[in-house]
């Protein structure tokens, strides 16, 4: 069982925020920022690596990126935000769903490069 298909399919709640055909991208269940959306992939991709794999991957990713610059536009931030995509163990990743966090709605300060 993988918890983003299930929230995808409507099987576990969630706070939508912007879906299309190829993405659903709904509000983190613990969110670090006044804005923490996770973008998320419709297909099943288990990381950044696999999307780089999949004969559909560039579309997927593609998808991705429009979904994001939706949400920023949805949830107005015209000054900036921050775009993570944590990859395998080392990375943090702890739901095995490509997934691309979009944190904003305060100026960020923690940064690592
Ligand atoms: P990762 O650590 O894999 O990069 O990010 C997983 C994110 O999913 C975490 O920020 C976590 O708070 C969020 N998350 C985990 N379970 C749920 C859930 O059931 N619903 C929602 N909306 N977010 C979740
Ligand atoms: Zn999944």
């Amino acid at each position: 069982m993988c918890l983003f298909c299930e929230i995808i399919k409507g099987n576990i709640p969630s706070t939508l925020v912007y879906e299309d055909d190829m993405t659903y991208c709904f509000r983190d269940i613990n969110p670090v920022a006044p804005t923490h959306v996770l973008v998320v992939p419709k297909k099943h991709f288990d990381n950044i690596r696999d999307i780089a794999a999949a004969a559909d991957g560039a579309q997927y990713l593609s998808a991705c990126s429009k979904a994001i610059d939706e949400v920023a536009k949805l949830e107005g931030l015209d000054s900036g935000f921050r775009v993570i995509n944590n990859c395998g163990e080392d990375g943090g990743q702890t739901v095995m769903h490509l997934h691309f966090h979009v944190i904003g709605g305060v100026k960020l300060t923690e940064k690592m490069i």
